[in-house]
């Protein structure tokens, strides 16, 4: 699936009509192979706080290249500002004083991360500063450019080594089309980080549940998940049981052919889970579809079969699997939300009401969920699949721009955050909702 207007800016005439008419420039942006550093360059560490003292040895255990002295006239390729020090609105100018002099001498599709304090935890001036930070880090992604990104990564006190997985992750291309986004760890008292033997294969012994596995994002989450080690097993309606067939014998994984909003669904899927794998580490609910009408002209069916699919059924599939105690400890349970379930959308009032559903069901579960079992969700903005080539030109086009990176995301793009919430380092993040859409002008 290709974005043919970045390719025509890329060509001689494309250049002239983009300096010329003020049209977008999408930069290319890098994505991580097998085999590949983590972080292509240097990365400079700032600020004050709780953090900073045991950074660079923690971005050293990551694999990365980190200093705390900036050499005059070098080039980073990320920044990381430890803001956990800053306890007064006067104080926040500490972050015009080290990022105002760094801004030029970035490197393509730089990294920026910003640790906090979760407002929430603090009073006063100290959380007027805090929340101040969200602001601040939400415009720089949109202004930094060339394909860069920049998050803000709230650890509450105590769980400073539980970032490491986090760090890793908004460090590397693996983050990609992630930007503008507010993350919170250590959150309940979960503050250890769950061990990760091996960078590059952090999945390894694991087993995934994948559902609409057999294409689109589903195929991605599901090859990603098998890259890093799982063993994957995938659902898909019976209708695609040829193509989920092969890519799982291709994944040297298992296949489950059946529909997930069956009544005996979550049931066979727990008891296939429990006696062919015994038990399962990582549960992706991925399978979603679309059944677009204005309300006014909304058939029952429509809205019904939305909300079964995208809401009703990973809501019972992970009921039962806890309930039988087929989710390993330390296991993940992964909701994929949207962006129109942000911001709402023409023609999705169904849609949009599964995927938001789908975020508070997240919000619900984090806070029952025990045995350093997490649940977290992914909303994609425009990821460039079969579904969306369908979409009109004009609206494609309208929907693959209106972001801070001018372009829309691929299905490894999701992928790799999904793997990120997957990875046993993860523990500590529990009850997100991270946005994969470039930072999309649309929603919060
Ligand atoms: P897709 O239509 O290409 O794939 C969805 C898969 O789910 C298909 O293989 C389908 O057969 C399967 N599926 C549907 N109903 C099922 C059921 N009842 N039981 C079992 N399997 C079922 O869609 P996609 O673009 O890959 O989207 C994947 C997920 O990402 C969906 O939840 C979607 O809502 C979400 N999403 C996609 C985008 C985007 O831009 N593509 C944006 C936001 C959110």
């Amino acid at each position: 699936m290709s974005d043919k207007y970045q390719g025509f800016v890329s060509s001689p005439v494309g250049k002239f009509l983009v300096k010329n008419l003020g049209l977008p420039s999408p930069t290319r942006l890098e994505r991580w192979s097998e085999g590949a550093p983590f972080v292509d360059g240097t990365v400079l560490v700032g600020g004050t706080g709780r953090l900073v003292p045991q950074l660079l040895a923690q971005l050293k255990e990551l694999e990365v290249t980190a200093t705390d002295q900036d050499a005059e006239g070098a080039t980073y390729k990320g920044l990381v500002f430890d803001a956990t020090g800053l306890e007064s609105p006067q104080a926040l100018v500490a972050l015009r004083d080290f990022f105002t002099p760094l801004m030029r001498r970035l490197t393509s599709c730089p990294r920026v991360v910003v640790l906090g304090t979760p407002p929430e935890l603090l009073e006063g001036d100290a959380r007027i500063a805090q929340r101040a930070l969200e602001g601040f880090t939400r415009s720089l992604g949109k202004e930094i450019g060339r394909g860069g990104t920049a998050q803000l990564v709230y650890v509450a006190p105590g769980a400073e080594r539980a970032a490491d997985s986090t760090l890793s992750f908004f460090l590397s291309p693996k983050s990609a089309y992630v930007s503008g986004q507010v993350v919170r760890i250590g959150l309940g008292g979960r503050t250890s980080a769950g061990d990760v033997t091996d960078l590059r294969r952090p999945l390894e012994g694991k087993v995934a549940l994948v559902t609409g596995a057999s294409r689109g994002i589903g195929e991605q989450i599901a090859r990603v998940l098998h890259r890093d080690g799982a063993t994957v097993v995938g659902v898909d309606v019976p209708q695609a049981a040829s193509e989920l067939v092969t890519l799982m014998a291709e994944l040297d994984g298992d296949h489950l052919a059946l529909d997930i909003t069956h009544p005996d669904a979550a049931q066979r899927i727990a008891h296939h889970l429990a006696t062919e794998h015994g038990g399962v580490d990582v549960v992706v609910h991925n399978a979603g579809i679309t059944r677009d009408k204005k309300l006014a002209n909304m058939a029952e069916d429509r809205w019904d079969s939305v909300i079964a699919v995208n809401l009703t059924a990973p809501a019972t599939i992970t009921r039962e699997l806890l309930a039988q105690r087929v989710i390993n400890p330390n296991g993940r349970v992964i909701g994929v939300s949207s962006i129109a379930g942000i911001a709402g959308n023409v023609g999705q009032t169904n849609y949009a009401a599964s995927k938001a559903g789908v975020i508070g069901w997240v919000q619900d579960l984090a806070d029952d969920l025990t045995d350093g079992i997490t649940v977290n969700a992914v909303a994609p903005g425009f990821i460039i699949t079969a579904m969306t080539a369908a979409v009109p030109f004009a609206t494609r086009e309208v929907g693959q721009r209106l972001n801070a990176m001018s372009q829309g995301g691929l299905p490894v793009d999701v992928a790799e955050t999904i793997a990120w919430y997957a990875s046993p380092g993860s523990t500590a993040v529990n009850g997100n909702v991270v946005r994969v859409c470039g930072q999309m002008m649309l929603g919060a």
